[in-house]
């Protein structure tokens, strides 16, 4: 199957879960005993769509240990990543995703980044909304990758190109 006609089947399939904010929640508890996260001064996170792995928990307990936390904005075809407090504000794109406004961008370290998904595949292999940004946005550098998603979303296999960036690992409810 294509990428284009599998991430439609599974934008679909993603809406439709039942459960999210319990699934969500055993997936927080899972990031956050993760050595990765727990050795993490810096992460890179996405303020959560209704349709995904909620995060607000995750950006909210991350601020509240004392990490950096990032959020991403689109600009120029790019992601920018910018450092956000408490009271950051966060304003909704064109797209219809929370964005923080540009205060604090940020060009420090990142030490780990959680990379949402359309759906996912057993050797770690990530289909998005189909503009590529994360994996332009990953491919220049090596932070950890950690991928989150339902379990409906992982898949046993999905198609991908040179481009395309695995992650270091998937974590599912
Ligand atoms: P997504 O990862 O969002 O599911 P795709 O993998 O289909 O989307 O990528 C969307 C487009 O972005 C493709 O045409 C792909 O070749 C391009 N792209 C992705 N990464 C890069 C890169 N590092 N350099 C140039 N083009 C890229
Ligand atoms: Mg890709």
């Amino acid at each position: 199957m294509d990428k284009q006609t599998l991430r439609k089947e599974y934008l679909e399939i993603r809406k439709n879960i039942l459960d999210k904010d319990i699934k969500s929640k055993l997936i927080f508890n899972k990031i956050v005993n993760t050595k990765e996260y727990r050795q993490c001064k810096t992460i890179a996170l996405y303020k959560s769509l209704d349709s995904e792995v909620n995060t607000d928990e995750l950006i909210d307990y991350s601020l509240s240990v004392g990490k950096i936390v990032l959020l991403p904005k689109v600009i120029d075809n790019d992601l920018v990543f910018y450092k956000i407090t408490k009271e950051t504000i966060l304003i909704k794109s064109a797209f219809g995703v929370y964005e923080p406004i540009e205060e604090n961008n940020y060009n420090g370290n990142i030490d780990l980044i959680i990379v949402p998904g359309v759906c996912f595949d057993k050797n770690n292999n990530r289909l998005g909304f189909g503009k590529g940004y994360y994996d332009r946005y990953l491919s220049n550098n090596s932070i950890k990758k950690i991928g989150i998603c339902f379990k409906e979303q992982l898949l046993d296999n999905i198609p991908t190109d040179i481009n395309d960036m695995k992650m270091d690992l998937i974590i599912t409810d």
